[in-house]
């Protein structure tokens, strides 16, 4: 049996603010390993988002009346709390979007198309999700530029001398993730990034899997941008936050138009546009979402991001170790940094014919390529089972999950 016992996360008080965890699959209890898609949302959360609709419920920035003042301060205040968050210098380079996906669009469409051209090169890395790819190829089909990849090795660790070779002054933007989530290999962006500004590019940081598992410091890493999802980290989905650098955003033109964004509109002199981040905030906003979402990074800040890190890693280690033992498992992604998340394929036994059976038990994992078919494409495989970790999970769901994984791969074979 792992001992957790040295670890400063009271688990018992964690998994209180989540009913959820309560419930039955299948007459089963449920085992909750599907993180890394959406995490699961505390009381605190819950009840802010109640709270929202039945005192402050209210369009905000362009009321006169308290309603939408009061609203316009809590949506503000997510912006403050975000800010702190990941230490951005200044609130006004907080933008919020719908999420990860729209916030690596805001940065192709905007910065992207003003930015770049034929000649011009834009790396990303093998580890990508769908989110920081396809964008990028859409974008290179219109513009006019070259995608370029840096490769990973066979334990999913960014192969860091291919990426020094492969950036030169042509190179205008490097746009990697922090943490994969297929592998959950942590790059260290932090050096990334230095490569990169010496060779005058700017580097995005896809941090979706990040902002739930680790300290945050877009200042520290010297991201000029940096995206996550409110759904990842115990808010709710349908809000997330691109960070920019000021000098950045201000330098970038809107990609949606319509109200807020603006300053002033005329059909005798051009439209001029609101200051950051308003300019890129086009359109009522996801008020309650963004509301609910400060409290869900006060939550974080509370159980503190230590203590959740510490807490996972080991609920990583404990899980790889179990499920080692089942005969031909085949753990992907090896890195020596990794975050909570657990990729396996089994010999004999189909990824997704796992993944339902083991629902039976009432385990939740997630089967299937995980919005990264490139990257599962190197390992020769096209479908993997996935388990991922968050600040609720026990080792007694580890043992659960590693004994009905056992259970369900003897039944396949
Ligand atoms: N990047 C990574 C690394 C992710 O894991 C995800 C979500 N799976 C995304 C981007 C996209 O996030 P969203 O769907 O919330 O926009």
């Amino acid at each position: 049996m792992a001992n957790f016992s040295d670890l400063l996360l009271d688990v018992a008080r964690v998994r209180r603010d989540f009913p959820i965890l309560d419930r039955e699959v299948h007459g089963k209890p449920l085992v909750y390993l599907d993180n890394a898609a959406t995490s699961q949302t505390p009381v605190q959360v819950i009840a802010t988002f109640d709270d929202y609709y039945r005192r402050l419920n209210a369009n905000i920035h362009r009321g006169l009346h308290t309603l939408a003042d009061e609203a316009t301060a809590a949506f503000e205040g997510t912006r403050e709390t975000a800010r702190a968050f990941i230490n951005a210098a200044e609130a006004r380079e907080i933008v919020f979007t719908r999420g990860t996906t729209e916030a690596i669009n805001l940065v192709a469409q905007s910065w992207g198309r003003t930015n770049l051209g034929p000649g011009d090169e834009v790396l990303i890395s093998l580890l990508e999700h769908h989110s920081n790819i396809v964008p990028w190829q859409l974008l290179a089909a219109e513009r006019g530029f070259t995608l370029k990849v840096i490769p990973v090795d066979e334990r999913g660790v960014l192969d860091l001398d291919a990426y020094r070779d492969l950036i030169n002054e042509r190179t205008k933007l490097v746009a990697v993730n922090h943490v994969s989530n297929a592998l959950g290999t942590v790059n260290p962006v932090t050096d990334m990034a230095r490569v990169a500004h010496d060779h005058g590019a700017l580097i995005l940081v896809d941090g979706a899997q990040a902002a739930p598992h680790q300290l945050i410091d877009v200042q520290a890493i010297g991201a000029d941008f940096y995206a996550f999802s409110g759904h990842k980290v115990y808010g709710p989905t349908g809000v997330g936050v691109l960070y920019g650098r000021a000098e950045l955003l201000e330098a970038m033109p809107p990609w949606q138009g319509g109200g807020e964004m603006i300053a002033t509109v005329s059909f005798e002199t051009p439209t001029t546009f609101a200051a950051i981040p308003h300019k890129f905030e086009a359109g009522t906003p996801a008020i309650a979402e963004v509301v609910a979402l400060g409290r869900a990074l006060s939550w974080v800040n509370e159980i503190g991001l230590t203590h959740i890190a510490a807490w996972e890693e080991r609920l990583l280690e404990h899980a790889t170790d179990t499920v080692s033992r089942i005969d031909g498992l085949r753990v992907l992604g090896t890195a020596p940094d990794k975050a909570g998340v657990l990729s396996f394929v089994v010999d004999g036994a189909h990824s997704q014919d796992i993944g339902l059976l083991i629902d039976q038990l009432g385990v939740a994992i997630r089967t299937g390529h995980h919005c990264a078919q490139p990257l599962l494409a190197r390992f020769g495989v096209d479908a993997t089972c996935r388990a991922s970790f968050a600040a609720y999970n026990t080792p007694e769901e580890i043992d659960i999950f590693a004994e009905s994984l056992e259970r369900v791969v003897s039944m396949l074979r």
